[in-house]
Parts: structure tokens; C-alpha cells; sequence
């Protein structure tokens, strides 16, 4: 069967001049995103992307579900296509739609007409499928006010289309569209959620974990790994930078008072995040901080955090209930990796009386007896790289 998939841009609708670059940013990411499930065409008309198979081989469920994770998308249908001629339509919509039909008690045809010289009307037209489709299926009864079932018939440039319904799109932006920012990831639920919302947005991420070796295990290294490999699926390829942080965290613990432990080593997280950002082009921090969740995220530890950066720290969970983010966590099926029993480096030296409500003074003069830039560039040179993918 003539089977193709039919995107609906989302956002993107919005951006008048530049609209091309970001519909042509947009099929780069979903070409790219497809690549794996084998060869496609994939071209714009009418804002509607198209997704063709090339060949047998192409495996298009796999296409339709990788499509449901790429930014810009709001809605996305798999249909088959046809000549535009109202019996090759009706034929088409029979048979196509056989298990949908059979399933559903109720249904109503709904045309769109893009091609303006079609010889009916959108109205004719559903009136002429409706039709033969109640005589292949009279189990099944019109409703035009509720059906279960909508059957959808487009008419436009190169063909005719039928579908049913369509499934929601992953929303938000094309990757790419709006830069490139670094983000923090621990091996906690927090932070694939701060990633993936900021992704969403259209920003390319550079994900940076800090590793203290061997306070904490190889595991939870493998760990952070695979959380970065399955945010792939809607972060697109990225390049995990594994800094160690054992001598730093080992130099704060044996030269500065306890109750600044948690500052100051979340201040050489910042440095060290941000000179690898400039680096790279990328213009934020991304962490998954919460208000209030822990002594380090009050408002007076996060400004002495932050008062080491000169770009923005961006928190897309600052005002999310703890639930709010497992439920985004479990669907981007980060979840149940997150939860595994591995310490974070943050929990390795953690104070018993943390000092919650800091002023950055306090926070300097506690650091001051180290040599912070010997620190931060032994462990910009000791990183590690990691490809991430999803096979
Ligand atoms: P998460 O669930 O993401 O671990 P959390 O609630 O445990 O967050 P913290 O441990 O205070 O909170 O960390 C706050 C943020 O700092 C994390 O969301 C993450 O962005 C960053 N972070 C913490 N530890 C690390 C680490 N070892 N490597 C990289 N980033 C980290
Ligand atoms: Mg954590």
C-alpha cells in the first residue's frame, strides 16, 4: 500500500520570514532522526511534511514512533495516498481503514480540499465516501456530532490522502533553532528532565557530568551514560563530557570549613561548566535545581552559585513539585534509570550542617585558601568524551 506519514508543523507556523530555515531544520532532524529505520524521502508542501519509503525495506512503524519524539511536530498521521478521482479515494478509504472501521461504532468523513480544481466540494465529497464506506461497513453508523471514529480525506497538490487519527507530536521546537547550551547531568531524576525541557525548546546540549572516582562507583558512570543515550532519542546525537571532580572534591574537604562543602564545590560545577560552554559556543547552564528541594537550592545558595557566571543559568524545573517531574521523567523513559541505587558526587561529601542562607562573601572567603584556576583547568584537561547514541 501506498503508505506515508503526514507532519504537522507545530511553532514553527509562527515564525513568518524565517520559516524555511526552520522547516528545513526541521526535515534535517527528522531525516536524521528516521535514518536508522532505512531510506525515506522526506519534502515540504503546503506546510505539511511529507515521509515517503524509498524502498520495501524501509521499516515505517519505527519511522512513525522515532517521529513522535522530534521537537517541532504537533500532530502526526500515517495515511496512504491515492489519485485525486472520488472512486480511487472511496476505494482507498475501504480498504485502509478496514481494521479501523471495524472497530469503531460510529463515524464521520471529514475532507479538506487544498487543491481548489477538484471537481467537488470538501461537503460532496465526504457525503460521496461516507456513503460507500456505510455500505462496506453497516455495523459501523454515521455521527457527524460525536463519532468514535473521524475519517479524514485530504485533496491536495500530488495526491489524495486518506487517514484517521492522528497522534500528538512531541511539541516544543526543531532542535537547533535556538543554539546551543551545556547541561548539567547528574545521575539523579532531576536533571534528564531539565535537559529534555530545554531541548525542547529548540537548544542543542552539551551534557556535562562530574565524576569522583572512586567515591563513586564505575556504575553510576554507566549510569549517567545511559540516561544520556536515551535522551538521544530527543536530544538527537550528543557528546557527554565526563570532568573529573575526585581532586576538587578532595581539596574542599580537607581545606575548607564543612558547612561550605556543597557551595563551594557546586561553584567549581559552574566554573568548570561554563568554560566548556565558551568553548563551545554554547550560551547557558542548564540544571535541574528546584526551588527549595535541598540546603544548596534556597535562593541565597543558588546566587552563590551563580555569582561564579557570567551567562544565564537556566532551571526549567525551579517550580515543579517532585511529582510533576517523575511524571515527565517516566515519559521520556528516563525513569526507572534514574531511580538505580548509585551515589552522586554530591552525596559523597555531604555536610551534616549545611549552610542554607550563605552570602557570597562568606562563600569566598571559604574558598579563598584554594588555587581555583590550578583546579579547574586539571580537570578541563582530564575530560572525558563519551558518543552518545541509541541503538
Ligand atoms: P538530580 O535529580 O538531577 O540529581 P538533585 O535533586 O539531586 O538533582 P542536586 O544534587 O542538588 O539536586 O543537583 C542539582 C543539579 O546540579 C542537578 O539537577 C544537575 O543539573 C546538577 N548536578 C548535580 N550533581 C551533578 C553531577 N555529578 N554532574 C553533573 N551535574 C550535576
Ligand atoms: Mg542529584
Amino acid at each position: 500500500m501506498n503508505d506515508i506519514i503526514l507532519v504537522k508543523l507545530g511553532e514553527i507556523i509562527l515564525k513568518g520570514l524565517n520559516r524555511r530555515s526552520f522547516e528545513q531544520r526541521l526535515m534535517d532532524n527528522m531525516r536524521k532522526a528516521i535514518a536508522k529505520h532505512g531510506n525515506f524521502k522526506v519534502y515540504c508542501l503546503q506546510s505539511t511534511v511529507y515521509v515517503e519509503a524509498l524502498d520495501d525495506n524501509a521499516d515505517m512503524d519505527g519511522a512513525f514512533e522515532a517521529l513522535q519524539k522530534v521537537f517541532g511536530i504537533i500532530k502526526l498521521t500515517r495515511a496512504a495516498g491515492c489519485e485525486k478521482d472520488k472512486d480511487a479515494i472511496a476505494k482507498l478509504a475501504v480498504e485502509y481503514l478496514r481494521e479501523d472501521m471495524e472497530n469503531a461504532h460510529s463515524f464521520k468523513v471529514e475532507s479538506k480540499r487544498s487543491d481548489k480544481s477538484f471537481p467537488m466540494t470538501s461537503i460532496e465529497l465526504s457525503q460521496y465516501v461516507g456513503g460507500i464506506l456505510q455500505d462496506a461497513y453497516p455495523d459501523t453508523v454515521v455521527d457527524v456530532h460525536e463519532p468514535e471514529l473521524v475519517v479524514n480525506i485530504e485533496v491536495r497538490d500530488l495526491a489524495a490522502y486518506v487517514h484517521a487519527a492522528p497522534v500528538k507530536g512531541a511539541g516544543g521546537m526543531p532542535l537547533g533553532s535556538n543554539g546551543v547550551a551545556v547541561t548539567l547531568l547528574s545521575g539523579g531524576i532531576d536533571s534528564p528532565v531539565s535537559t529534555y525541557m530545554i531541548a525542547k525548546r529548540g537548544v542543542r546540549l552539551i551534557p556535562v557530568h562530574f565524576f569522583s572516582f572512586p567515591y563513586t562507583s564505575e556504575l553510576a558512570k554507566e549510569k549517567v551514560i545511559e540516561l544520556g543515550n536515551q535522551l538521544t532519542d530527543y536530544c538527537g546525537k550528543m557528546t557527554l563530557e565526563i570532568v573529573p571532580f575526585t581532586h576538587i572534591q578532595e581539596e574542599i574537604r580537607d581545606k575548607c570549613p564543612e558547612e561550605y562543602f556543597t557551595l563551594i564545590m557546586r561553584r567549581f560545577m559552574m566554573r568548570i561548566a561554563q568554560r566548556i560552554a565558551k568553548s563551545n559556543g554554547a550560551k547557558a547552564i542548564v540544571t535541574g535545581e528546584n526551588l527549595g528541594q535541598v540546603a544548596s537550592q534556597t535562593m541565597e545558595a543558588m546566587a552563590s552559585t551563580q555569582a561564579v557566571m557570567d551567562i544565564p543559568c537556566i532551571q526549567p524545573l525551579i517550580g515543579f513539585d517532585k511529582e510533576e517531574i517523575i511524571t515527565v521523567a517516566r515519559k521520556i523513559g528516563t525513569f526507572d534509570t534514574s531511580i538505580l541505587p548509585y551515589e552522586d558526587c554530591c552525596t559523597v561529601f555531604t555536610p551534616r550542617h549545611p549552610r542554607t542562607r550563605p552570602r557570597v562573601a562568606e562563600v569566598e572567603r571559604a574558598e579563598s585558601v584554594l588555587d581555583i584556576e590550578a583546579l579547574v583547568n586539571e580537570a578541563l584537561e582530564g575530560i572525558e568524551r563519551v558518543e552518545l547514541k541509541n541503538e
